[in-house]
């Protein structure tokens, strides 16, 4: 069996789970094998219905009485348990902090190797897994064999495309309690508070429009949120621009913020530098904005306006409303 770690909202698979499960499928058609989930609290069983399109057989929801939110060892202790009660022969995560977290904990309760933010698994003849997966963010693809028992993989970001597979019904479901102890508690989630954020949250956003030190302070992003508004999008920001306090942290765009993957990525204002990038290559088409025609973000972008954003992102918005 492939496992494969899904978070969920309420019992709703996040995009993220979606993309390893095809990973996942894959796997598990080169091995002749099945596809199984693994689910964490209260509402993990709600996935069941979700998840039998994406070819999942089994859902495998944990279930403790201490387990009521995210506790990155308890998780990965418990995944580990489940590995060896169903003798999986591989775990697929998300390639998110989450996933990686729990899949790290999980590899070294189970003293196996980890491989993180694959792009490419192929199953060799041996069995083992000829990998190649992003390292440093993304600029550098590295070949790997992964030679272990349990192969435990995450896949990167919005590499793999979300596919149904030719699947009906529901999964089962089978509760799974894993033996803890209070050591294994000792980081878990408290209390959740949401953030400030409205809108659509920048990694689903099919229009962004992304603002670096260049606009200047947190008052003139108010014309980027009038542009992404008229194009149904969401306003994202460089790392830059969030440490200087002009917007809160969940804009970030990069290595080590949000991976976007929009229609179109309009950068305003923003140099380009190789840690943002990485963070909107997933994009169709990226319009950069930037008064310095040597910029970085020039040579990598499809189309670029060489001028002020603040005169630009005016005239763009004036003539979009013009146009209806
Ligand atoms: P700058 O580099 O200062 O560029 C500003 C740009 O605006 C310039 O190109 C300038 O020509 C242009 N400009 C100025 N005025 C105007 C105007 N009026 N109109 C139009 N253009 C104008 N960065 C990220 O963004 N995301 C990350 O996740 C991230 N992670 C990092 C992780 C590590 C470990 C490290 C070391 C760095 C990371 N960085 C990240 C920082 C990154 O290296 C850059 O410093 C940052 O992206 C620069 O932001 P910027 O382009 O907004 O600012």
């Amino acid at each position: 069996m492939i496992l494969t770690l899904v978070e969920h909202d309420a019992g709703l698979p996040d995009e993220v789970s979606l993309e390893a499960l095809t990973m996942a499928r894959e796997l598990a058609a080169a091995e002749d094998t099945t596809v199984g989930a693994v689910v964490f609290g209260d509402e993990g069983a709600g996935t069941a219905e979700e998840l039998a399109p994406y070819g999942v057989d089994e859902v495998h929801h944990v279930v403790h009485d201490d387990l009521d939110g995210y506790a990155p060892e308890a998780w990965g202790d418990s995944l580990a348990q489940l590995v060896e009660a169903v003798a999986a022969d591989a775990v697929v995560a998300p390639g998110t902090d989450r996933g990686h977290e729990v899949l790290s904990h999980a590899g070294v309760t189970l003293d196996q190797p980890m491989s993180a933010n694959c792009i490419g698994v192929d199953v060799a003849d041996d069995g083992g897994y000829d990998i190649r997966r992003n390292r440093w963010g993304g600029s550098l693809i590295e070949h790997a064999t992964l030679d272990a028992d349990t192969k435990l993989v995450s896949a990167a970001e919005h590499e793999y495309p979300i596919e149904k597979a030719d699947a009906e019904g529901e999964a089962d479901v089978t509760e799974f309690t894993p033996s803890l102890d209070d050591a294994q508690l000792r980081v878990r989630v408290d209390r959740v508070e949401s953030g400030d954020q409205e809108g659509i949250p920048l990694g689903e956003a099919r229009v962004v429009v992304g603002g670096g030190r260049g606009v200047g302070g947190p008052d003139d992003y108010d014309q980027l949120e009038e542009l992404a508004d008229l194009l149904g999008g969401t306003v994202g920001a460089s790392r830059a621009a969030i440490n200087e306090g002009w917007r809160p942290h969940d804009d970030q765009i990069g290595q080590t913020g949000a991976k976007i993957s929009p229609d179109i990525y309009i950068a305003a204002g923003i140099s380009g530098a190789v840690q943002h990038m990485v963070g909107c290559k997933g994009a169709e088409t990226i319009l950069a904005i930037n008064t310095d025609p040597e910029a970085a973000i020039i040579q990598k972008a499809d189309w670029a306006v060489v001028g002020d954003l603040h005169e630009v992102v005016p005239e763009l918005n004036d003539a979009i409303r013009a146009n209806g």
